[in-house]
């Protein structure tokens, strides 16, 4: 008996083909978890110098030997590939329940391959592996999406899913689950490159069952009552991570005005207190007593009257201080401004790009569906 399951499902979108593998257990040994048995993986199957937007390129999901036990924050699980932002092995780890869901499904890991010939999505469930149109499914961002596929699937479904920057390449598009997000490297870029929207999973709960469930659950009962009295945890779980700006602020290393000082006068603003003030709800992940996420509307400007989920520390700092920004709605209508200001520019370089012309910025390096022939162009 294993918190492993042993196995693997490989899924070639060129040809519409899946089948499962045994893991080798020398390789559980050596290459240790989720990270390890994904470079592995890739370190053997992947030829070098391949475009990462290629249909060479593979998409690796994985999920640790601890992950879907119960035991508290272990709903984490790790998305791999040859990353288009930087052309090398890259991994994203992310919260959020598919990854559990991969795990009741009977896999630690799931090798996606080639590319689908049109918008698809993959959805699996007690009776195997399905390859389904995702026509219907285009432009819908992924809150709308993931309801979508549970609409269609039940309700107990969850999903991997791109958003309309991941249909659209940008190099650094993410994979969601739930409210969580893979972020990094451009995974969702590599996930739209195969013209995947989506792998949604919908089976019976079937647990791991370690080699000593007995001493497993008391184990996890202890970390359960050291969690319910830890004053981080009580933390986290009011304020998230907004209540670290206030701590690397007083110790000078907030990253401000692109990097050239550490602190900010104002940062009462940013803090965890004032962001507080306008959480409307807890989001959070499988398993997980501390649920650290927080639903916040956007109340002023363009994008008053939306949703999001955060912002984070990261997301604070970066769309805050960094760009001498110090109030605490700037980061929040920032973000969705970021997001509207690229679906514009990337129709606009796609209409350039279409009609012959090489577009040259400053920032960004962008390709799209016709860079897939082999034009790439810059963008500002
Ligand atoms: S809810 Fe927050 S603390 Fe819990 S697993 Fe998810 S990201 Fe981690």
């Amino acid at each position: 008996m294993s918190t492993y399951s042993g196995k693997l499902l490989r899924i070639n979108l060129s040809d519409t083909t899946s089948n499962e593998e045994e893991i080798p257990t020398q390789f559980y040994k050596s290459f240790i978890s989720a990270r390890g048995l994904g470079a592995k993986y890739l370190y053997d199957e992947l030829s070098p110098n391949i475009d990462p937007l290629s249909p060479d390129n593979k998409l690796l999901l994985l999920i640790g030997v601890l992950g879907g036990t119960g035991l508290q924050g272990f709903s984490k699980w790790t998305v791999m590939s040859k990353s288009p932002l930087t052309g090398t092995i890259f991994r994203s780890v992310t919260g959020g329940n598919f990854g559990v869901w991969m795990k009741h499904a009977g896999y630690d890991l799931i090798i996606i391959e080639g590319q689908a010939a049109k918008p698809s999505y993959v959805h699996i469930d007690a009776q195997g592996v399905h390859f389904l149109e995702a026509k219907d499914l285009l432009g819908l961002d992924y809150r709308r999406l993931q309801e979508r596929l549970k609409e269609t699937h039940g309700a107990r479904t969850e999903s991997a899913c791109i958003g309309i920057a991941g249909e659209n390449l940008v190099r650094y598009a993410v994979i969601h689950s739930g409210e969580r997000t893979a972020s990094r490297g451009g995974m969702g870029t590599v996930m739209g490159s195969k013209n995947l929207k989506a792998i949604s999973i919908n089976v019976p709960i079937k647990k791991p069952a370690p080699f000593d469930p007995a001493t497993f659950k008391g184990l996890i009962k202890t970390q359960v009552n050291i969690l319910k009295e830890h004053p981080r945890k009580q933390t986290m779980n009011t304020l998230g991570t907004p209540y670290i700006t206030k701590i690397v602020n007083m110790m000078g290393i907030l990253p401000t005005k692109n990097y050239q000082e550490g602190s900010i006068p104002t940062i009462e603003d940013l803090s965890g207190d004032k962001f507080f003030e306008l959480k409307k709800g807890r989001a959070g992940c499988y398993a997980c007593m501390t649920r650290c996420g927080g639903m916040r509307d956007v109340t002023l400007g363009p994008f008053g009257g939306s949703q999001i989920d955060g912002p984070e520390y990261e997301t604070i700092f970066a769309f805050g201080p960094l760009l001498v920004r110090d109030r605490c709605q700037r980061p929040v209508r920032r973000i969705r401004y970021r997001y509207d200001q690229h679906r514009r520019v990337h129709r606009l370089c796609l209409r350039i790009v279409r009609q012959g012309h090489n577009f040259i910025g400053r920032y960004g390096r962008f390709k799209t569906h016709l860079g897939q022939q082999g034009s790439n162009f810059f963008f500002d």
